[in-house]
């Protein structure tokens, strides 16, 4: 498969242009150099890193690759690789291949205690790869677990929508846990589990969820996300150092009133981690319906960067943040054609394969959602606010007279 990938790169015929301007980027051009593929570029869909100079080359954003090239051959090296096909397909370019079977001999192994994000970088690139180009495997790149609507920020433009909770409350944990499990179930493998709110710490049971999701052999990674306001207590140090757990802290500067500490005790006890630096938000967070065309309403979902982030709350699987958390504060009608609802089947084995090729089929071909029709969409070039704005009250918003409590099992 590697041979068949580098013939067909040496004899392109055409650019060869390397999606993807980070670690694996940088692995795969050394990759293509070693076997003399004269690389023309790298385009990337972060408005972040365009203009900007990756080894000599100078970046292009994927949705401008156009301008640029008429015609090329893109070799993608992002593990999000449906979203990189999509954008492609939209500008017209249909001629890619997946990387991932370019550094399928390379050495992953991981060493504990300490996780190395180059070599988690390229085993997530390898897995997530394998599992778009095998329609057979029930697989999904990343889930965001939901655990708590708390967050320590109270941020006014949260695009996780916590800034309207009144009340926020953690999950109930038996509700979760039959979540994951109804999850687990129908599908072969999810390559990682972000453990979200909110701040994940916030919910104080946040280790036994981690405990439960290291206990699922098919996760492969548990990622959880803080804000650098909490530090976790020592005793649960041996779980955030498991080698299949990280742990990513975006820093808001003097809001994130711990990073100091905390990162004192990532490196006291050998915790993977990795620290996001953030320099702008999308205007993402409002909450308002629009009226939007249907026609009008699936260019924005077409546009929208978040619409790949599966988001589980209380077993319904959406198909990003906002809708999952527009759903818990009964923004929006209970629109059930919107998510997959994994309690709903019983857990014989036929149910269970059916709502794997449900959920497959939601995940790989869903056109819209109407939720889209109360959010601003998120398209990559759309209008930025400042990050991390505090927010005293909680904002206002029209609800919308439902249930939105289940019924455990
Ligand atoms: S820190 Fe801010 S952006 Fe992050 S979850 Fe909390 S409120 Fe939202
Ligand atoms: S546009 Fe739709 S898919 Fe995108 S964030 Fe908004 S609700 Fe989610």
């Amino acid at each position: 498969m590697k041979q068949e990938l580098l013939n067909r790169l040496q004899t392109a015929g055409k650019p060869v242009i390397i999606s993807g301007a980070g670690m694996v980027g940088e692995t795969v051009l050394g990759i293509c150099k070693e076997n003399g593929i004269a690389v023309a570029g790298f385009c990337d869909g972060s408005t972040r890193v365009e203009g900007s100079d990756f080894h000599g080359f100078r970046v292009i954003h994927t949705q401008r690759l156009k301008e640029h090239y008429r015609d090329a051959l893109v070799l993608i090296t992002v593990a999000a690789i449906k979203d990189v096909v999509d954008m492609l397909r939209e500008e017209g370019f249909e001629d890619w291949i997946a990387a991932g079977p370019l550094l399928e001999d390379m050495d992953v192994g991981q060493m504990a205690p300490e996780l190395d994000f180059h070599k988690f970088s390229i085993e997530t690139c390898i897995v997530c790869h394998a599992g778009f180009l095998n329609p057979e495997k029930t697989f999904l790149r990343s889930v965001d677990l939901i655990i708590t609507e708390r967050c320590s920020l109270k941020c006014k433009d949260c695009s996780n929508l916590m800034q309207y909770y009144e009340s926020p409350k953690n999950v109930e944990l038996d509700l979760l846990f039959q979540s994951v499990d109804a999850l687990c179930s129908a599908l072969d493998e999810i390559m990682e589990m972000r453990v979200i709110g909110g701040d994940a710490f916030m919910n104080k049971q946040w280790p036994l969820v981690v405990e439960k999701l290291l206990g699922e052999p098919k996760i492969r990674r548990v990622v959880i996300y803080t804000n650098g306001a909490i530090v976790p207590k020592a005793e649960h140090a041996p779980l955030l150092r498991h080698p299949r757990v990280l742990t990513i802290v975006t820093d808001y500067g003097k809001l994130s009133s711990s990073m100091e500490k905390l990162t004192g005790y990532f490196s006291e006890h050998g915790i993977a981690h990795r620290i996001l630096h953030v320099d702008s938000w999308l205007d993402c967070a409002s909450l308002e319906k629009h009226g939007r065309s249907q026609e009008d309403n699936a260019r924005v979902y077409q546009d929208c960067c978040a619409k790949n982030m599966l988001s589980l709350s209380d077993g319904k699987l959406f198909r990003c943040p906002f809708a999952a958390n527009a759903d818990r504060l009964s923004a929006v009608p209970d629109f059930q054609d919107d998510y997959v609802d994994v309690l709903a089947e019983s857990p014989a084995a036929e149910d269970r394969d059916r709502i794997g090729r449900k959920i497959m089929d939601y995940a790989l071909n869903k056109g819209t959602l109407e939720i889209c029709d109360y959010c601003n969409g998120r398209p990559l070039s759309g209008k930025e606010v400042t990050p991390a704005v505090q927010t005293s009250e909680p904002l206002t918003y029209w609800k919308h007279p439902r249930n939105p409590i289940r019924a455990l099992k």
